[in-house]
């Protein structure tokens, strides 16, 4: 059914849960993250204290680290350098490219990549649809593009199919 392509292996309420643990067991090596609402509010440049500490433990454990976003160079690049970690940027999610990019760039396989990001229909089906471990996170923010809010509607009801108890 279609809608299994927008299932995400794990959701979470925050970035902070997910299992480093069981990505490793996994054999997850690298792992792709998007930006707004992920790590930042939405074309801010502040990364909450709480998500920083945990880019920071994924990197001590020897996890990669790749920033994909379809949002524009400057505001990309300028997170990244902050964090010390590549990026790709104008990634057209959910085009594959960016995601081949980005394992490129982290000298991963679609097996031993995952995928973090707030949204379904970009960060959930393009990491699906290579078949990396897709890990969907509840937006850290409310404030957004106006085409992501629209998208939401949607996004809510898919939800509610795929997670019938949240
Ligand atoms: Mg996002």
């Amino acid at each position: 059914m279609f809608l299994e392509a927008l299932r995400p292996n794990v959701y979470v309420d925050a970035i902070g849960q997910i299992s480093l643990e069981d990505l490793s067991n996994r054999g997850i090596k690298g792992v792709i993250v998007d930006l707004d609402n992920t790590l930042t509010e939405w074309n801010k440049d502040q990364i909450p204290p709480e998500i920083e500490g945990w880019l920071r433990v994924v990197r001590e454990q020897g996890f990669g680290l790749c920033l994909v976003s379809n949002n524009a160079k400057t505001r990309v690049a300028r997170v990244a350098e902050c964090l010390d970690i590549p990026f790709v940027y104008k990634a057209g999610k959910p085009r594959r490219r960016a995601f081949r990019q980005a394992m490129d760039l982290l000298g991963t396989e679609p097996g031993s990549t995952a995928v973090v990001g707030d949204q379904i229909f970009t960060d959930v089906f393009g990491g699906n649809r290579l078949g990396l471990y897709t890990i969907l996170v509840v937006p850290i923010s409310r404030h957004e593009f106006i085409g992501t809010r629209m998208m939401r509607q949607l996004e809510w009801l898919v939800l509610r199919h795929l997670f019938p108890k949240t």
